[in-house]
């Protein structure tokens, strides 16, 4: 390991401009700088989906036939205010000049996968073919991994490095996501001459949100209303309402039937009114689970252990661009990065978990290898 070279090229790449949607500047710094290395990159067409400012990188660093692929995942959007980034050292930390975010989410992850090809080359460490896919709008709604064909992989399972928490900690568990759109119509009449005319979806919306089963369901199932709008004057019976709700479960079918659950509140609601409700529900994506005793999660356990960590395995309560990957049938698990207070410009990344996310990296591949 390499680290001056590790935190030299971490913070080179931290002041390449990478705000969500802009991704031009940040994708073409990559293609550059992976091209030291004998890959293969290929950047997709899923500008015309995501309208962002590039497109996702798939980089292949070829192997043996005989050892089985493996892929990893980062993402290479930030968030704001991410401009001109200014990283420093300052005990034991890289930080920020305090007026941006840092970026270390997901660059930390870039970092350290760049470093461990470094290592595996330089050590000829053997090892099948290493797929990394860097996403763009992770930060926008996972819009790049969501675009991103994973029939051009030869991994069936991998790493998205992407997650707080210390180096071992293990997401294996997150859950899938709904989003209920309600639009409650009713009839328009004055509210002082003529009341009885009118059919308020004010109080449609009122009354289905109040036969609602809301907040905590159960362990692993959580629902909320998150936004109402509707109406204009006092005089008026409000003939619109809109709300927007979501639902996310750990279980997919308890999901599903919490989602159901709140369309039927709905359209009772109006049906008792009078009125009419036009409800939609949209997944926002899969969950993502792994047990115990599969590959991607014993491989990386043993990884851990191997630099010296005790693996964590926790469970989210969002969703991430592994539940994405999840969602398309390559079995993927977020693994922690250390940074801190990300999406703020106390953001810090701790030099330590920058080194131990490298070492942890080149020993999956080295398990993955003995295998
Ligand atoms: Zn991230």
């Amino acid at each position: 390991m390499n680290e001056e070279r590790l935190i030299r090229q971490f913070m080179d790449m931290l002041q390449v401009d990478s705000e969500s949607g802009d991704e031009r500047q940040i994708a073409d710094y990559l293609k550059t700088h992976f091209n030291q290395f004998n890959v293969e990159i290929i950047e997709d067409d899923s500008v015309e989906i995501t309208g962002h400012g590039a497109g996702n990188l798939l980089i292949r660093l070829k192997g043996t036939e005989d050892i089985a692929p493996v892929y990893f995942t980062v993402h290479m959007d930030t968030v704001t205010p991410g401009k001109g980034i200014k990283p420093k050292i300052e005990e034991g930390y890289i930080v920020s000049d305090g007026t941006t975010i840092l970026g270390s989410d997901d660059k930390a992850g870039i970092a350290a996968l760049v470093e461990a090809i470094h290592i595996i080359q330089e050590n000829d460490i053997p090892h099948g073919d290493i797929e990394i896919v860097i996403t763009v709008g992770e930060e926008s709604g996972l819009v790049g991994a969501k675009a991103f064909d994973t029939g051009q992989l030869k991994s069936d399972f991998g790493y998205a490095i992407d997650s707080t928490g210390k180096v071992g900690t293990v997401v294996t568990s997150a859950p899938t996501q709904s989003k209920v759109e309600a639009h409650l119509h009713g009839r328009t009449a004055h509210a002082g001459v003529a009341p009885e005319e009118g059919v308020s979806a004010i109080n449609i919306a009122a009354k289905a949100i109040s036969m609602m089963k809301l907040g905590r369901i159960d362990s692993e199932t959580t629902a909320n209303v998150g936004r109402i709008e509707g109406g204009s004057a006092t005089n008026i019976v409000a003939d619109y309402a809109y709300v927007l709700a979501e639902t996310r479960s750990q279980h997919p079918e308890k999901m599903e039937s919490q989602a159901q659950h709140m369309k039927e509140a709905f359209e009772k609601a109006a049906e008792t009114f009078g009125g009419s409700a036009e409800v939609s529900i949209e997944k926002m994506y899969d969950h993502l689970y792994a047990e115990q005793d599969s590959e991607v999660v014993s491989t990386v356990k043993t990884a851990i252990e191997n630099i010296g960590r005790e693996a964590d395995f926790i469970s989210l309560g969002g969703g991430s661009d592994g539940n994405i990957f999840n969602g398309k049938g390559i079995q993927t698990v977020v693994l922690g990065l250390g940074y801190e207070n990300i999406h703020t410009t106390s953001e810090r990344m701790p030099i330590e978990e920058l080194i131990k996310a490298t070492e942890l990296i080149v020993e999956i591949i080295k398990v993955q290898q003995a295998k």
